[in-house]
């Protein structure tokens, strides 16, 4: 279990924790406080962020390096599968914060944010598969 950062009881489970995010946060079944994990201000945080934003980019690396479909799949599994594992581990070793009403929905905005860009990056990616299997 972990800490609350609202009334220090350790009242957090490990799962509230790891699937808490900014926009969702984990509610505190003591308080009721909300948390998330500390994803900016941490060092496993930052790791969490960039496995998370970096999987488009290494989709797109590995259909580049190999200009094969099939085997960019494999390396682009592999390397997703690592870096959720890491994703995961990091988030276990950051710290909750507490936020607010506020943060959340400041939160949210950023969110749309993050989903345009993985909404961009696949589109980019499927483009590119199309360019390279149409080009002479
Ligand atoms: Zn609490």
């Amino acid at each position: 279990m972990n800490q609350c950062p609202h009334c220090r009881d350790k009242a957090i489970s490990h799962f509230a924790k790891v699937t808490s995010r900014p926009a969702d946060p984990a509610v505190c079944p003591n308080c009721g406080g909300r948390c998330h994990v500390a994803c900016h201000s941490t060092l496993p945080g930052r790791i969490a962020n960039l496995s998370v934003v970096a999987f488009p980019l290494l989709a797109l690396g590995g259909l580049f390096v190999t200009g094969n479909l099939w085997a960019a799949v494999a390396l682009v599994a592999s390397i997703g599968i690592t870096a959720y594992a890491v994703h995961v581990l990091a988030l276990l070793n950051s710290p909750l914060v507490a936020t607010s009403e506020e943060g959340v929905e400041d939160a949210s905005r950023w969110l749309s944010a993050f989903a345009l860009y993985v909404m961009v990056a696949s589109t980019i990616t499927v483009l590119v598969v199309l360019y390279r299997h149409h080009a002479p």
